[in-house]
């Protein structure tokens, strides 16, 4: 791996050897969050947009030299990245724009956004010769961990929430994990996963403390830039819990830029949950992220319910260095988003992926996006992934079912039926 220069801390700058350093900075402990330095002069040498033309690797494995991964381990077979990026004129119409894409990420194999993280850690730890490979979660990124070790055979073990989706613990127990239901928050199924992997010698997935997500996470840049044929957005928005996507973002559109790939980083626009939103407050009183107290972190968004945020550290700069913002919306603007971008695009989102489209709307109103720029929503997971929300939404947004017995007849009369506003409804292409 002679492309990975060095590890450097984002608390004191110091850098350290990625062979002698596996996690964090000595010196700064759990928020001694590191990013990966690179040769961008050696990977330049090695992959270029035209050696990318010609792969037909759909993968993230097609990025291989500019990942933190030997060049000979082997990858595993499912299907990580290479998500469509779908023009969505109906949702610019409906806020004033003329160029939108949506990036869905519930096509993703475990459907979510993590399976790109949980990727580089899988790859990782077997190069090391893990026994075990740990996570905590609020139910994606275990998912995504419990997914790719089923597919290699990899032991693993998984903390999370008792009171996370049913749908993601299904995932995690269909996919054989050893499951740990913590009866507490996220932040606290956090700490005992940090601490157990310490006791029991775990290869350690977890966000931010592992350097190498964000490393993963960036692939979803490269593959915005390479789908916008190498023409980067001018604003990204995105669900913003512990950080790392955001920041993995950022971390994607500065190799590119490093590479003279791209002419421009897009601004980067971090969506929080009202309920969960300590990066927005620190965003918006100038408070130091590493000093604030933790806030509260209530949100029907559950996997962008973190109190106190991981990679805090690298979704702070990512927004202000790209010069975008932090963007608060309600519990009741993210299930009424959930529709709106199903109608508008085709693309069904969980909660905290819709979330992302509800801070597009906002950011739209405050003239913060406008006119013919080029904007980017990620839609983070599949709205398969909490079907309670979801219904929860449509019955607020309607239209409602009919129920009919099973013949013409029965449903001859109900359709003769006026119902308060079913002509609208029904009225195709007129569902925003
Ligand atoms: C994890 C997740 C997020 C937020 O990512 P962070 O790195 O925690 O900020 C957003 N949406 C979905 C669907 C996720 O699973
Ligand atoms: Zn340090």
């Amino acid at each position: 791996m002679d492309h990975v220069l060095h590890l450097t801390c984002l608390v004191c700058g110091r850098t350290h050897d990625p062979e002698a350093v596996a996690y964090v900075c000595p010196d700064h402990g759990n928020e001694g969050i590191l990013d990966v330095g690179y040769d961008y002069d050696l990977i330049g040498k090695r992959i270029s947009p035209a050696t990318l033309a010609r792969n037909s690797d759909p993968t993230i494995w097609r990025y291989k030299p500019l990942l933190p991964v030997a060049p000979d381990s082997p990858v595993p077979a499912l299907t990580v990245g290479g998500t469509p990026l779908y023009a969505a004129p109906r949702l610019a119409a409906a806020i004033g724009l003329s160029q939108l894409w949506v990036k869905d990420e519930g096509r993703e194999p475990s459907a979510s956004f993590k399976d790109r993280a949980s990727a580089i850690a899988l790859v990782r730890a077997q190069a090391q010769g893990a026994a075990v490979i740990t996570t905590a979660s609020t139910g994606n990124a275990a998912a995504a961990l419990a997914g790719l070790c089923a597919s290699v055979a990899q032991e693993n073990v998984i903390f999370v929430p008792a009171a996370a989706a049913p749908a993601k613990i299904a995932q995690l127990l269909a996919y054989g994990s050893r499951v740990v239901l913590v009866q507490g928050s996220y932040d606290q199924a956090f700490e005992l996963c940090l601490q157990a992997a310490a006791e029991y010698g775990w290869y350690n997935r977890n966000t931010a403390f592992n350097p190498y997500m964000t490393e993963g996470k960036k692939t979803a840049s490269y593959e915005i830039c390479e789908q916008l044929r190498w023409n980067a957005p001018d604003a990204v928005f995105v669900g913003v819990g512990d950080g790392c996507i955001i920041g993995g973002l950022h971390k994607g559109f500065r190799d590119l830029l490093e590479l003279g790939w791209i002419d421009h980083i897009p601004r980067l626009y971090g969506v929080q949950a009202l309920g969960s939103s300590f990066l927005l407050q620190a965003w918006e009183s100038g408070e130091d992220v590493l000093t604030k107290a933790p806030a509260p972190a209530e949100t029907i968004a559950d996997s962008i319910s973190a109190g106190l945020p991981r990679d805090r550290i690298k979704a702070m700069a990512a927004v202000r260095d790209t010069g975008g913002a932090f963007i608060g919306v309600s519990d009741d603007e993210i299930l009424a988003a959930i529709p709106a971008l199903a109608r508008g695009s085709g693309v069904f989102a969980e909660p905290a992926a819709a979330a992302a489209w509800a801070g597009c709307i906002k950011a739209a109103e405050r003239g913060l996006v406008s006119g013919a720029e080029r904007v980017v929503v990620v839609s983070t997971g599949s709205g398969l992934k909490d079907v309670a929300s979801a219904r929860r939404a449509v019955a607020a947004s309607g239209p409602e079912p009919l129920t009919v017995a099973p013949d013409i007849d029965a449903l001859r009369a109900v359709m003769a039926v006026r119902r308060p506003g079913a002509e609208k409804r029904a009225s195709l292409g007129n569902f925003q």
